[in-house]
C-alpha cells in the first residue's frame, strides 16, 4: 500500500472543499471498496477524506420520495420499515450483497460507486483498460465467465458489480449530489458510463462531487417487486445473473413493469422495450420469456459466459413467480 494523508471532515461542505481541491482526494466511508484497492495498488489516493462524522445517514419519506442517505448502512437500509415497504426488492438486493459483515459496515453511496470485480482489473500485472486505459484488455481472451454480456465494447467487458443499483434503476432513482458547482439531481439512468474509448470512466461524478443521497419515487409498481439473484454460492458472491422485477397489475392485465438485469451489464441494465412489451399483456411466464429475449436481443455471449443468455430468462420467469402470485 502506498503512503497516504488521512483527514477527518466535521461538515459537508469542507469534505467537498478537501477533495475538489486535491486531484490525488478520494471520500471513505465504509472502506470496504477503496482499502482493498488500496491495498492492491490499483487506487493509490494521496489524501483519504473521512465523511463519516457527516448528518447524510437518515432513511426518510419526503412527500412522494423514499430518501436514503448516502451514509446509511447497508444492513440498516435492507431492514428499514419503508424500504421494505415502498420498495422491497430494494432491501432483497441489500441482504443478497457481499456478508454480513460486510453490510454492517458498507454504506449507500460507496455501494453504487463500487468498482468492478473483473480479476484482471485488480491484478497490476495484467492488462486493463480501466485501470492503465490504453493498456489492452486481458478478459476479452481470458477467464471472462463473470464478464459481461450487453453494453461492452473491445475496451472492456467488465460488469457493474452493485445488486442495489439494479433495484435503483428500476425504481427511476436519483442520485443526489453537491459538489463545488453546487447540487445535482442525476437520473440513475444517466449516472453510469457504458465503456467505450476510457473505461475508467464509469459515472458522470465530477471530482470532488459527493453523493449525498438516493432518492427513489414511490410507485404502486414498487411495493410489488422482487430482485432474484443467481450466483455461484448462496453467500459472499457477485450475481452470474440477476433481475429486478416490479409489476402493477389491474383487472389481470399488467399496468406499470419494471425489469433491470445485474451480472450481465457494463452498467446495470434496464430495457425500456421489454417493459413496453409487457403492458396490457397477462403476467405469464410466456410474456415475460418474451420479454426478456427482447432486452437481451443485443447480448453478446463470449468463450465462458454465453450460458447468461438461457440463465437470464429462467430467472425472469422464477421471479415472475415472487410478483405475480
Ligand atoms: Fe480491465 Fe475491463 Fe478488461 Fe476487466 S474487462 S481486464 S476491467 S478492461
Amino acid at each position: 500500500m502506498h503512503p497516504f494523508a488521512y483527514a477527518r471532515a466535521t461538515s459537508i461542505d469542507e469534505a467537498v472543499a478537501t477533495v475538489a481541491s486535491n486531484r490525488g482526494a478520494r471520500y471513505i466511508a465504509g472502506g470496504t471498496n477503496i482499502v482493498d484497492l488500496m491495498f492492491d495498488v490499483v487506487e493509490t489516493p494521496s489524501t483519504i477524506v473521512d465523511i463519516n462524522a457527516l448528518p447524510l445517514g437518515a432513511i426518510e419519506k419526503h412527500g412522494d420520495v423514499l430518501r436514503i442517505g448516502a451514509l446509511a448502512r447497508m444492513s440498516d437500509t435492507a431492514d428499514h420499515p419503508d424500504v421494505r415497504a415502498v420498495a422491497p426488492f430494494v432491501a432483497q438486493a441489500l441482504d443478497a450483497s457481499a456478508s454480513a459483515q460486510l453490510r454492517n459496515a458498507a454504506t449507500i453511496g460507496g455501494n453504487v460507486l463500487q468498482r468492478t470485480r473483473c480479476a484482471y482489473f485488480r491484478d497490476v500485472t495484467q492488462a486493463c483498460n480501466k485501470r492503465s486505459p490504453g493498456t489492452g484488455c486481458a478478459a476479452l481472451g481470458g477467464e471472462n465467465r463473470m464478464n459481461a454480456i450487453l453494453g461492452a465494447s473491445d475496451t472492456c467487458i467488465a460488469t457493474h458489480p452493485s445488486d442495489l443499483a439494479v433495484a435503483l434503476v428500476a425504481s427511476d432513482a436519483t442520485i443526489e449530489t453537491l459538489g463545488p458547482a453546487g447540487r445535482r439531481s442525476i437520473p440513475i439512468a444517466d449516472f453510469y458510463v457504458k465503456p467505450l474509448q476510457d473505461p475508467s470512466i464509469e459515472n458522470v461524478l465530477h471530482h470532488g462531487e459527493l453523493v449525498t443521497s438516493i432518492d427513489i419515487p414511490i410507485a404502486p409498481a414498487l411495493a410489488n417487486s422482487h430482485y432474484l439473484k443467481v450466483r455461484d454460492r448462496q453467500s459472499y458472491e457477485f450475481a452470474l445473473v440477476s433481475v429486478a422485477i416490479a409489476l402493477a397489475v389491474e383487472g389481470g392485465a399488467i399496468r406499470d413493469a419494471r425489469l433491470a438485469f445485474g451480472g450481465v451489464g457494463t452498467v446495470p441494465w434496464r430495457s425500456h422495450e421489454a417493459e413496453l412489451a409487457l403492458v396490457g399483456r397477462a403476467p405469464t411466464p410466456e410474456a415475460f420469456e418474451h420479454a426478456t429475449s427482447i432486452a437481451m436481443s443485443g447480448a453478446v455471449g463470449r468463450e465462458h459466459n454465453a450460458f447468461k443468455i438461457p440463465l437470464m430468462k429462467r430467472a425472469v420467469v422464477a421471479a415472475l413467480a415472487k410478483v405475480s402470485a
